[in-house]
């Protein structure tokens, strides 16, 4: 098999016992397959240890060593607040970020998919300040806030495919938007301590406990808000009576037997918030 330009990269295999090092083979667009390797320069040819693919050895006219891009998002699918846009770079292993603002979400903004430009110009900004070459291979995130960028970088003959990101730079996207959610006021122990923060229902309860304050908050260009973002809300009083609840307006604790309100909605499903009785804010003092 001849082809006109492979590039490899090589990767170390993650078991200390069995030290191991594969290269990553690509022709132009697509990856060939992972492989151990001889490489002979001068002659140009790679002789396949093992034969895992298509044929045993393969000839090249130019191979050179390539450094991975990776793109990633965090907060596309959360109810509050903008999106960050994550970017790994191998080479010095870069990690950086920025945030498309929550205004490219609201209704006239979101109607006109301004974000997507948005993305486009945060990604050529990063390769920009890292003077990141453009025909490094690139791998992106599935999501729908890439739509476009995936059309820029066809039309621009990068060479990219879409992944599932998982890893470093999957970790650190997630904890920068988690850390941006917590300054726009989501409490820091339901970050940590509830499952799958970022759900829209869980969300949607949090805005609700607090409705003034926090829909100004919300991705208002979602349909789902245009459904269930000013629903009527019915309240009341009671007791608490089970313990390990947390009060959704000022996020500290409730007590057992203390007296609390009640908020109930109802969007596709019954929602019931807790608070203290007479919560006003933040800094509530009644936990
Ligand atoms: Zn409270």
């Amino acid at each position: 098999m001849v082809a006109r330009s492979v590039r490899v990269r090589k990767v170390v295999g993650s078991n200390p016992a069995a030290p191991t090092i594969f290269y990553l083979i690509y022709n132009h667009k697509k990856p060939l397959g992972t492989d151990v390797v001889f490489y002979n320069l001068k002659k140009n040819f790679m002789l396949f240890i093992h034969n895992t693919f298509i044929h045993n050895s393969i000839q090249v006219n130019k191979a050179r060593w390539f450094d991975l891009v990776q793109i990633d998002d965090a907060g596309s699918g959360s109810l509050i607040g903008g999106t960050c846009i994550g970017l790994y770079f191998d080479k010095g292993r870069i990690i950086d970020f920025d945030f498309i603002p929550l205004e490219f979400f609201n209704p006239e903004n979101f109607k006109k998919k301004l974000y997507q430009q948005q993305v486009i110009n945060i990604v050529s900004n990063f390769f920009l300040k890292y003077s990141i070459p453009t025909d490094e291979p690139i791998e992106v995130c599935q999501g729908y806030i890439f739509d476009a960028l995936r059309n820029y970088f066809a039309q621009n003959d990068f060479i990219w495919k879409n992944v599932k990101i998982q890893g470093v730079l999957q970790d650190k996207v997630e904890k920068t938007f988690a850390d941006y959610a917590v300054s726009l006021g989501l409490p820091e122990n339901y970050v940590l301590f509830t499952k799958y923060p970022f759900h829209f229902h869980k969300l949607l309860r949090w805005v609700y406990a607090d409705y003034d304050a926090r829909k100004s908050l919300c991705k208002t260009g979602w349909k789902s808000w245009k459904k269930y973002g000013d629903l009527p809300v019915e309240a009341d009083f009671g007791i608490m009576d089970v313990p390990g609840y947390y009060c959704l307006k000022c996020g500290k604790k409730i007590r057992t037997k203390s007296p609390i309100r009640i908020l109930k909605f109802f969007s596709n499903r019954q929602n019931i918030i807790y608070l203290h009785e007479d919560c006003a804010s933040k800094t509530c003092q009644t936990s």
